[in-house]
């Protein structure tokens, strides 16, 4: 059985006191929520938050970090400052890093056994653009973003490694992929899971799906076999969606 896992993607938005305020309200609401559950705010409200967030059931995510542990590397964050404040979990791969600061599925990789090295959660973010669905490509795409995100990761660490399908066509558009077109997808990355790990690693990973999740359509989404979560942008800003969102099934 698969814990379903709702996550929280704040992008660049809220100052510190913003974020604080909001991580607040959560953590009061959520107190007693069955799911598991992660924000990720900006890098400037992360400690803020992290101390926020400090013995409740909230995990704490970062949006994305370095490909280096640490040296020359003007602008970028370490794993080692992120652990160091108290992160667990880094988005990375997300359609924003991809196709606007154009990172290749090498760096992706990169970034992701460099996480996973020093015990951080990964939610790997897969995911086709409009052109590449009307293309007849969408599995493709999706099934060369997994492999080569995936690349040289043993089973072992694998069990840290959450994957989100976000259409990029349906983030922050107000599209959302049907439940039916997402779980195809969704079973399709199963099964490659299945192929590269095993049937048992594929039984027990979490898919997450992304893009234009809203309180009124969380539950017919989670409602398919192969939907394990969400990752959620626009509606994970304001505690009065993101809690029903959260608590989906409560
Ligand atoms: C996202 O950015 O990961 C996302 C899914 O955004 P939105 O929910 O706003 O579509």
């Amino acid at each position: 059985m698969r814990n379903s896992f709702l996550a929280g993607n704040w992008k660049m938005h809220k100052t510190q006191k913003e974020a604080e305020e909001l991580a607040g309200k959560l953590v009061t609401s959520l107190r007693d929520c069955r799911n598991r559950i992660m924000i990720a705010p900006s890098f400037t409200a992360l400690s803020g938050v992290s101390r926020i967030l400090k013995d409740s059931n909230i995990l704490l995510g970062a949006q994305n970090m370095s490909t280096d542990e640490s040296g020359a590397h003007t602008g970028e964050v370490s794993v080692l400052m992120l652990k160091d404040i108290g992160v667990s979990i880094v988005i990375l791969g997300h359609s924003e890093r991809r196709h606007v600061y154009n990172e290749t599925d090498e760096v992706v990789n990169k970034k992701l056994k460099l996480a996973l090295g020093h015990g951080l959660e990964v939610i790997l973010c897969v995911g086709e653009t409009l052109e590449e669905r009307e293309g007849g490509r969408a599995l493709s795409v999706v099934r060369g973003q997994l492999t080569e995100g995936l690349k040289d990761v043993s089973s072992s660490l694998l069990e840290n490694v959450v994957i989100a399908y976000e259409p990029v066509w349906a983030i922050g558009t107000g599209k959302t992929a049907t439940p039916e077109d997402a779980d195809e997808i969704h079973r399709a990355i199963r099964k490659e899971v299945s192929s590269l790990y095993g049937t048992d690693a594929a039984d027990r990973i979490i898919i997450q799906y992304g893009g234009s999740v809203k309180p009124d359509n969380v539950k017919d989404l989670m409602a398919m076999d192969n939907i394990d979560g969400a990752l959620v942008g626009g509606a994970s800003l304001k505690s009065e969606t993101f809690i029903p969102i959260a608590e989906y099934n409560k």
